[in-house]
């Protein structure tokens, strides 16, 4: 018999009625697309790129080096990200159309940074080199809050440092960076009009200095699991809490110690 289910949608004043059929269309896209995001995942790299090394959060990268260390705090699902997934793509399909041949861009370009001190390479695929401008831009899918956010204190230290570590990883393949361009594009608006860029002078000190942080880090992770003082580490290492905890993998308001996730403005 059928059992008809009643699904509220966004913007319907109610309920709307959704039948057996629906239901399973419904449940089989979201197995399709959770097999799929999760795959993405699964193949993802397990040592830190470029956008997690600008992480302001020490506590955040430590716990993130630290194989089997708890995430209490699940999003719902990935699409956001894989929304971000999508728009690069289709970026990249663009720049190659544009480039046609010229070889004036390197799109979706491999860098690798030597690991030291112990720890991994840091690898990573930048968005875009323009040879002509010198400039690497690296692409941002962000909603109107980041939007407005970065129209008043520019796109932060994080972006920053992640542009800044490309063009290192390009100086090293031989190429001349001068600029690091970080573009906002606006995920939720009905055009490009709310592009942001954000264009600030390569310099290779600015990714020194945050790789030199990454590899004391991960040298502080090492030692503490060879001696077995996790807990002392993470009791030690430097919160950064602010308004984007809610996001972070780690957050337990309700931890009741350090290894059970980390709670924050409240730690
Ligand atoms: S919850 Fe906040 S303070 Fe704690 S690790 Fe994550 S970002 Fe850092």
């Amino acid at each position: 018999m059928a059992s008809d289910r009643f699904v509220q949608l966004p913007d319907m004043p109610t309920p709307v009625r959704e039948s057996d059929a629906a239901y399973r269309i419904r449940t089989m896209l979201g197995e399709m697309f959770w097999l799929h995001t999760n795959r993405e995942a699964r193949t993802q790299q397990v040592s830190l790129g470029p956008s997690e090394i600008g992480e302001p959060c020490e506590q955040k990268i430590v716990r993130r080096m630290l194989p089997g260390a708890m995430m209490p705090n699940h999003t719902k699902d990935s699409w956001l990200r894989w929304l971000g997934t999508c728009v690069h793509a289709g970026l990249a399909t663009a720049a190659e159309e544009y480039d046609s041949g010229r070889q004036r861009f390197l799109i979706e370009h491999r860098i690798e940074i030597p690991g030291q001190r112990g720890a991994p390479p840091v690898l990573g695929t930048l968005d875009l080199y323009d040879r002509k401008e010198a400039t690497l831009i690296d692409h941002k899918i962000v909603g109107e809050r980041t939007l407005n956010r970065c129209a008043n204190e520019g796109p932060g230290d994080k972006y920053s440092i992640q542009g800044q570590i490309y063009g290192f990883g390009l100086a090293l393949q031989g190429e001349t960076p001068k600029s690091i361009a970080v573009v906002m594009w606006p995920r939720d608006g009905k055009s490009i009009d709310a592009m942001q860029v954000h264009v600030e002078s390569y310099s290779p000190q600015i990714a020194r200095d945050a790789l030199r942080r990454y590899w004391q880090l991960h040298l502080n992770v090492a030692s503490a699991e060879e001696g077995n003082t996790v807990s002392e580490l993470l009791k030690a290492t430097p919160l950064d809490p602010g308004p984007l905890c809610g996001y972070c993998p780690f957050y337990n308001k309700k931890a009741a110690d350090v290894l059970s996730g980390c709670r924050g403005k409240d730690a």
